[in-house]
């Protein structure tokens, strides 16, 4: 069957003084009807990049697409002109950002910006696009929303702010949503808040959702699937259920070694990866995580790994899978 978004071998590259950036370097997932599929990696590692592809919202120049597609409902976006890519994130595909006052317009009442979305991408009448504001203020979980309707983004609190650009992206009844880093900018509670409101709204519109985050804690709470990325590749995807279970790309354990445990309580102890991701202006021949490694073998360095399978859709690019590798036992036992 057909997804509902199919991102393939995207290439993003950044011209700079200091030479051209591969800032996404192939990198391939889906999405489907009434899925949360979280994009996660540290930052700088393409996943923000990637979803401004997906949005046709690479700033150009110094962007430019290198090559790969975005195929959404069945269209190759990324080949559609900036008239009709503004049509279809007006109508198809809602955006939330990771602070809420670079996406609301300060000199304008939040109503005025919720029915802004409906009227572009619906023929309702001011008066009936009013009253669905008011019930999209009241969905996405703020108080009076008659009174509310009438006052400024600076009115609100951070958290209500970003409710607030919840429901503008949902006003124009999208079948996808993207999130950038939606509850970064949010202190925890108020964090949770909304990321149990994404979940919610996810269920009831039957919305996809591509979440791109940092945090594990997040994409546990709300994703289905989940794709690691790590220096413009994805490293390995599947569902988070696989993923968290059983890892199988040294830069995931990584990631889940750093997570604070809560059943340690206040003893929690995180452990940072060492080192810094490469160079993206020279990205390395083999395995971009190799210099970082503690499992890296000779043909890391040479080769791209080969991407090993799992079922149900759980890849990983690591060597460590080929037959012809050692065994992840014999590698700890030898001191590595
Ligand atoms: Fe480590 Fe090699 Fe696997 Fe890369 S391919 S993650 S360097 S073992
Ligand atoms: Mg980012």
């Amino acid at each position: 069957t057909e997804h509902l978004l199919e991102v393939e071998d995207l290439k993003v590259n950044f011209t700079t003084y200091g030479g051209e950036v591969q800032a996404v370097r192939g990198v391939s997932f889906f999405v489907d009807k009434g899925e949360t599929v979280a994009i996660v990696g540290e930052s700088g590692c393409g996943k923000s990049v990637t979803a401004q592809a997906i949005m046709g919202l690479i700033p150009s120049p110094p962007g430019r697409v290198a090559g790969g597609k975005v195929v959404f409902a069945g269209r190759e976006i990324n080949q559609l002109s900036k008239k009709e890519l503004l049509a279809i994130r007006g109508s198809q595909i809602g955006m939330v950002f990771q602070d809420p006052m670079t996406a609301l317009n300060p000199t304008m009442k939040v109503g005025a910006q919720i029915v802004e979305g409906f009227v572009r991408s619906q023929n309702v009448s001011r008066e009936k696009a009013r009253e669905r504001a008011i019930e999209m203020l009241r969905l996405v979980g703020i108080p009076d929303p008659e009174q509310r309707i009438d006052q400024y983004p600076h009115q609100f609190s951070g958290g209500m702010r970003q409710r607030v650009v919840i429901a503008i992206a949902l006003a124009c009844q999208p079948q996808l949503v993207i999130a950038d880093e939606p509850t970064t900018a949010l202190d925890v509670t108020i964090q949770a808040q909304i990321l149990d409101l994404l979940g919610r709204l996810q269920k009831e519109q039957e919305l996809s959702v591509v979440i791109i985050t940092h945090d594990l804690g997040v994409v546990a709470e709300i994703a289905h699937r989940m794709v690691v990325m790590y220096a413009g590749i994805v490293v390995e995807t599947g569902t988070v259920q696989d993923v968290f279970a059983s890892p199988r790309h040294p830069y995931t354990w990584g990631l889940m070694r750093s997570l604070p445990r809560l059943d340690e309580g206040e003893k929690q102890r995180l452990v940072p990866i060492e080192g810094t991701p490469p160079d993206l202006f020279d990205p390395p021949k083999g395995c971009p995580f190799a210099a970082r490694c503690e499992f890296a073998m000779e043909i890391c360095e040479q080769q791209v790994p080969a991407e090993a399978q799992f079922g149900d859709g759980h890849k990983a690019a690591c060597w460590l899978h080929d037959p012809r590798a050692p065994r992840i036992e014999e590698l700890v036992a030898a001191g590595r």
